[in-house]
């Protein structure tokens, strides 16, 4: 049974959600897991011709944010961090400056959802002016609509980062059908989609996790992610805990044979086995980060490119 699914896969036929399921449902233990990352990591290597690639991002503030999310850090009724501030127009020329000097393929500017529109475009504005035009600029905010989506394209930005969460509006105040309308604005105007399965926590069943993965690839999904919650002491769903690294694997494989990213797969936070998984891209963070009480995860939880670069190189990507 698996081994059809999985020669369905390489064969470049569409898996169906009762395949998604069978995959989630392998035993890290026994010898079928090994069967579907090697085939994740088959057609990752084959289709992407053995690129790497190392993302950055910058949070550009921590300051309490009215959508609650019960598992990020900068939620407004239980925000974890002990400060509060906003980048600077200086502090994030420079850094994106570094970020260009370190040869970096994309490029995120996040926000939380009630940072200033027109402030925010106007920075984005400034960071295209600064970005050669093979590095692609992305930007991880709040919801929007068609309009504010041309606005976007119009300045220079050529993907976003959205995603319908697992438990939208349960675990967030956001309406689910509000993520969505966004998510078909991104479409409608022809900005590239990232997407992510996140939070991933342990309460998450297999059959939410599925429909994430068939949702990124019915809006045509170009690079896909899975994310597993990181418990934050403070946050609402600290208590539920955390899946392991094993997994996030297992998910990623799944992720990458369902969705099928047209350019590049990644696992959150930094999994190095996930590597042989099918994965082939991961981010530098620097900055604000839900997932971190050190507001400048650069020296917390986050990643530097340096680090990235190391990581994907040691597992033969090439990242040229
Ligand atoms: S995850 Fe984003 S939208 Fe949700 S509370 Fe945190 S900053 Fe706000």
């Amino acid at each position: 049974m698996i081994s059809k699914i999985l020669e369905k896969a390489r064969k470049g036929i569409t898996l169906s959600k009762r395949d998604a399921l069978t995959l989630l449902e392998v035993d890290q233990a026994s010898p079928l897991f090994y069967e579907l990352i090697a085939t994740a990591n088959e057609l990752t290597r084959k289709t992407y011709h053995n690129q790497g690639y190392v993302f950055a991002q910058i949070g550009l503030n921590a300051e309490p944010c009215s959508k609650n999310c019960k598992f990020c850090s900068l939620g407004s009724t239980h925000y974890a961090v002990d400060c509060e501030w906003k980048k600077s127009e200086e502090a994030i020329q420079q850094e994106i400056q570094q970020f260009v000097e370190s040869g970096v393929h994309d490029i995120f500017l996040m926000i939380t959802a009630d940072y200033d529109l027109e402030a925010f475009l106007d920075i984005v504005s400034q960071a295209r002016q600064l970005i050669p035009e093979h590095i692609r600029l992305v930007v991880n905010m709040g919801d929007f609509d068609r309009d504010i989506g041309r606005r976007l394209k119009k300045i220079g930005v050529t993907g976003v980062y959205h995603i319908h969460r697992l438990r939208e509006g349960i675990d967030t105040d956001i309406l689910p059908e509000v993520r969505i309308a966004t998510l078909d604005a991104i479409k409608e105007v022809g900005l590239e989609l990232y997407y992510c399965v996140e939070p991933i926590g342990p309460e998450h069943t297999y059959d939410e996790i599925a429909d994430e993965m068939i949702r990124a690839r019915d809006y045509g999904v170009s690079v896909m992610a899975v994310m597993r919650r990181v418990p934050i002491a403070g946050t609402p769903l600290y208590d539920k805990g955390q899946i392991t690294s094993l997994e996030l694997t297992k998910i990623a494989a799944v992720a990458r044979l369902v969705s099928e990213p047209t350019r590049a797969m990644n696992a959150h936070e930094v999994t190095p086995m996930s590597l042989i998984a099918g994965v082939n891209q991961l981010y530098g963070e620097y900055g604000a980060n839900p997932r971190d009480i050190h507001t400048h995860t650069e020296e917390g939880r986050g990643y530097s490119i340096n680090q990235i670069k190391v990581l994907l190189t040691d597992a033969e990507y090439q990242i040229s």
